[in-house]
């Protein structure tokens, strides 16, 4: 629980796409922020949740039912250490499309359900942001 907690604070730095997204939030209270300011937090957040947001990789490892507990690189890559695991969900999804598999990754631990929630909530923003007429 301590190192656990040690680790997240530590790394805070790799966690800056939680702040845009707390950013978001505001920008959508805020009516007086316009919709390409939450268009602009809304794409930087998801591609943080898609390719930065410090998860466990969670690639299969033998002897190992939580699977591999290194840092990944977001919710679409694996880590770095194991060069296989770098792109095993992005293999998953494209070419074995075991989209179920995939998806439960995402709720497999309470850091990716963060994740993967701010990254719906930053595409769901970022879509009717886009679509005029929707957002105010
Ligand atoms: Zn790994």
């Amino acid at each position: 629980m301590g190192t656990a907690k040690k680790a997240m604070f530590g790394g805070l730095r790799r966690w800056w796409g939680i702040l845009t997204f707390l950013l978001l939030i505001a920008a959508w209270k805020d009516s007086t922020v316009g919709p390409a300011v939450v268009l602009a937090l809304s794409v930087v957040t998801l591609l943080w949740c898609a390719f930065q947001a410090p998860v466990a990789c969670g690639a299969p490892v033998r002897g190992r039912s939580d699977g591999c507990r290194n840092n990944a690189y977001g919710l679409m890559l694996g880590c770095r250490q194991v060069r296989q695991h770098t792109f095993a969900n992005l293999r998953l999804l494209f070419v074995r499309r075991q989209v179920r598999e995939f998806c439960k990754d995402l709720f497999s631990d309470g850091v990716h359900v963060v994740v993967t929630l701010a990254g719906i909530g930053s595409f769901l923003s970022g879509l009717v942001a886009f679509v005029p007429g929707i957002a105010r």
